[in-house]
């Protein structure tokens, strides 16, 4: 059925960059005939599942959305892919993205945009639109996204679906394509939170092959799940975060989260505000700290060792040309941009000035958000400060596309876990996200409070 919807709609979304109809095909059979067998299998065996394309696969096309990467086929899969192989998950296809992970809108994608099912001249957010979008139109019940900067709320929040960044090494990072490897975090894009937590579940868990693993199982977060659906947050402290509100957030997303309080309220939940002053630096930090560890981890696409090689169109074939050459046209603007302002971060005379001042914000960050946490168990905010925007909207102005990203990040630079969930429409009928963030290996308490919003 869900191979049918992406035919009937995906040429007009875009959410799909490959469709591994056979593969997903073999594997339904596989569950069929193991059921009928008797034989047990995981809760979500035969639940298909769409992967964003920055997840190597093995044996399937993965671009990161990259003209750089088209046509490399992986020769291992990432662990999580694993752990969805082995639990018998039909895996759909890979799903579009900003290139490289670099965006708020999936207009960076070097195949195409992705459209936003709620209204086809708006962004399905970023960079993990295709994910998101693919679950807002119903092309796959649960998608797999990645969080740097906000890419699996952010898109989440603008499609009315669930999106979850768990505890940074919560999942193994090996086999993601890196992009900011200190804030890299893959996790659940789904339509309801207890899809979060079942996946969550699934893919989590520590990993040898991923040194920032974390050593203890991921699990607790179904039981959290079913726990907040019961309603009764008697005796929860939950904190709205003052500088995360309010000016710059558009009336309609404003609206719908203070009326996400008075439900949280309604529930018994004590309802208390706290002041994380750092945050108004996090968007300059990360916009420093995620360009230098990109431009690191990207030096290793050089023509040479995956994907596109071009060669030098007069003169000598020489290392360094074809080097040059292959970057000059695999890389998109965005890529180019950010490789160059990390670069220049990391440069000797610059490195104390702007990535060593960036990785003290960090760390200022971090205490506001253990300040935050004494105060109340788990902190809240609209996830994005407006709805969907419209195509072209921003494209020009990197600085405006960087600002939507204004709630998100924080949580990134201080590895705690966030999860946006739906809050209803804004007064132009598109969909709002609530964030809910939780302390470092608290994540459970999200999937608490989330279920009962839900
Ligand atoms: N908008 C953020 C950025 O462009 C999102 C990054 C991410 O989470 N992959 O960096």
């Amino acid at each position: 059925a869900y191979l049918d919807r992406i035919a009937a709609v995906d040429d007009s979304i875009n959410s799909y960059i490959v469709v591994t109809a056979e593969d997903a095909l073999t594997t339904a059979a596989e569950v069929d005939r193991l059921r009928a067998e008797g034989v047990e299998l995981h809760p979500l065996a035969g639940v298909p599942i769409a992967v964003k394309d920055v997840v190597v696969t093995d044996g399937v096309q993965t671009t990161a959305g990259s003209k750089m990467l088209e046509g490399w086929i992986p020769p291992y899969d990432a662990t999580l892919v694993e752990k969805i192989k082995e639990a018998k998950l039909p895996i759909l296809g890979k799903t579009n993205m900003d290139e490289f992970a670099m965006g708020s809108s999936t207009e960076h994608s070097a195949y195409g945009r992705t459209l936003n099912p709620w209204d086809i001249e708006r962004i399905p957010g970023g960079s993990g639109g295709g994910s998101a979008a693919a679950l807002a139109a119903f092309e796959a019940p649960l998608a797999i996204g990645t969080d740097t900067g906000g890419s699996i709320r952010q898109p989440g929040a603008v499609t009315g679906t669930v999106g979850v960044k768990p505890t940074y090494g919560s999942i193994s990072r090996y086999g993601l394509i890196a992009m900011a490897s200190s804030l890299d975090q893959a996790g659940p894009v789904t339509r309801t939170v207890l899809d979060s937590a079942l996946l969550h579940e699934l893919i989590g868990g520590h990993d040898p092959k991923d040194s920032t693993s974390l050593p203890e199982p991921q699990t607790g977060y179904v039981a959290a799940a079913e726990d907040g659906a019961k309603q009764d947050l008697s005796g929860v402290r939950i904190g709205i975060v003052k500088e995360l509100s309010g000016e710059g957030y558009q009336d309609g997303v404003q609206a719908r989260f203070d009326e996400s309080i008075e439900l949280l309220r309604g529930m018994g939940a004590e309802i208390v505000e706290v002041s994380c002053p750092s945050f108004t630096h996090a968007l300059a930090a990360y916009y420093l700290i995620m360009p230098a560890e990109a431009s690191s981890n990207l030096a290793k696409f050089d023509g040479m060792r995956f994907g596109l090689r071009v060669e030098p169109q007069e003169g000598p074939v020489t290392a360094e040309r074809v080097m040059a050459a292959t970057r000059g046209a695999g890389f998109g603007d965005e890529v180019k941009r950010r490789i160059i302002i990390g670069t220049y971060a990391l440069s000797s005379g610059y490195y104390d000035a702007y990535y060593g001042s960036a990785q003290k914000v960090r760390t200022l960050i971090q205490r506001d958000f253990n300040a935050a946490f004494e105060q109340a168990d788990v902190l809240v905010s609209p996830t994005a400060p407006t709805t969907a925007f419209k195509f072209g909207e921003k494209l020009d102005d990197p600085l405006a596309m960087y600002l939507n990203d204004v709630a998100t990040i924080p949580a990134n630079l201080a590895g705690v876990p966030g999860m946006s969930l739906p809050a209803g429409l804004s007064d132009d009928s598109m969909p709002v996200g609530f964030q809910i963030l939780a302390p470092i290996r608290e994540d459970a308490r999200m999937y608490r409070i989330g279920a009962a919003l839900e």
